[in-house]
């Protein structure tokens, strides 16, 4: 037999049996009833979602379609703007600005740290012309999350933007959009929406609705006043991922019926056992900020090289998981805990880490880890 598969990584994620089955099912017209029908609940599950009263966009693109959108339709070229840069994602931000043409002041933090909220309070007293901070709210790259909440209360009552890149936070970690006042709030289908990859996320405050109004960087296809205007019809602009839109039917349906408490505490509790079960292997964690509850950052233990722990897990034992970018290659592996995932996912992860570090001979106190989440796990 071929070895099982289990994904384990921070995007894409294992889509669930409901959203495969129906995603399978016959392509529906885009432009048909059943489609205004079926987009419609979605429209209202996915405000759910973002806790939000404003419609949230809905595009065919992955996430970093949503990122590029959430600069060019409210901004203007020769505009200046904050970037939180700490990973890779944040530097995202940094090159979509200057692909624009937006002057980016960039709050640099060490990655895997929490960006150190008084720099950008400083900078926006510094210079009250910056019209947007962009920042992740968990830096994937490293395991990191930054503190929206306390960047959303500096530029409430400025005429900045708070612009988040969601995309493993948004459904794992609690981001009340309107009541923190988050202006652009962006997530991908193949994170914790559980789905396959190729649909883009952006909820809008009324306060980047006006800033939409005067920004003039160029747009075509990402146009999200375009796009408004076509939810208001309960569709999209251009013929929208049908079947991906079909998926994300069921899988709102089924946190839903889980409850957005249940979700954040499912996602925190695996964060929390993952954490201490790597600690207990022996191992230690990458982040010195706040962990991230999407995903778990290690650090490779001595003389054991974490681009060979990812490819043992892969080649191996089947485990997909992710190694470390840039100048992390080689230092850390990364391991999921967002979207469709539960006890076992866990267990799996720490059990197959500990086994891949014991194959390439590294040093690892095997199964401790595992037992230490089967501890943190158990359902009393
Ligand atoms: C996955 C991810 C993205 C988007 O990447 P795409 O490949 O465009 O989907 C952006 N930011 C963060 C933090 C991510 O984890």
């Amino acid at each position: 037999m071929t070895l099982k598969k289990y994904l384990l990584a921070p995007g894409p994620v294992p889509v669930p049996p409901q959203a495969l089955n129906a995603m399978a099912a016959p392509i529906i017209h885009h432009r048909s009833p059943d489609f205004v029908e079926l987009f419609s609940h979605v429209k209202e599950d996915l405000r759910w979602l973002y806790q939000t009263e404003l419609p949230v966009l809905i595009l065919a693109a992955t996430g970093t379609g949503g990122m590029e959108g959430s600069v060019t339709n409210f901004l203007s070229p020769g505009d200046k703007a904050l970037v939180v840069n700490g990973g890779k994602f944040g530097e995202r931000w940094t090159k979509i600005c200057k692909a624009y043409g937006i002057q980016v002041t960039e709050i640099k933090c060490a990655w895997g740290e929490s960006v150190d909220v008084n720099q950008i309070e400083a900078a926006l007293k510094a210079d009250p012309t910056l019209k947007a901070v962009y920042m992740q709210a968990s830096e994937t790259s490293t395991g990191a999350a930054h503190d929206v909440k306390a960047v959303a209360d500096l530029t409430r009552n400025r005429e900045t933007l708070c612009v988040v890149d969601a995309i493993t936070a948004l459904g794992v970690v609690d981001l009340p959009m309107d009541t923190w006042g988050i202006d652009l709030l962006i997530s991908g289908s193949q994170k914790a929406f559980m789905l396959p990859p190729g649909l883009a996320f952006v909820g809008v405050s009324e306060k980047a609705w006006r800033f939409n109004q005067t920004a003039t960087c160029p747009r075509f296809y990402f146009d999200f006043a375009k796009e408004k205007k076509a939810l208001e019809g309960n569709q999209t602009a251009y013929t929208p991922a049908v079947s991906l839109i079909v998926g994300l039917g069921e899988v709102l349906k089924i946190m839903r019926g889980e409850g957005l408490e249940n979700v954040f505490a499912r996602h925190t509790r695996l964060a929390h056992a993952t954490r201490e079960g790597m600690k207990a292997a022996g191992l230690t964690l990458f982040p010195k900020g706040t962990p991230s509850s999407a995903v778990t950052a290690v650090n490779a233990p001595d003389g054991v090289d974490s681009q060979d722990i990812y490819k043992t897990l892969r080649t191996k034992y089947g485990v997909t998981a992710a190694g470390g970018q840039d100048h992390l290659k080689g230092k850390i592996f990364r391991i999921a805990h967002l979207g469709y995932a539960d006890t076992f996912d866990t267990i799996i992860a720490i059990a197959a880490v500990e086994m891949a570090i014991t194959t390439l001979g590294g040093k690892v106190n095997l199964g401790a880890g595992v037992k230490r989440a089967q501890e943190l796990l158990l359902v009393k």
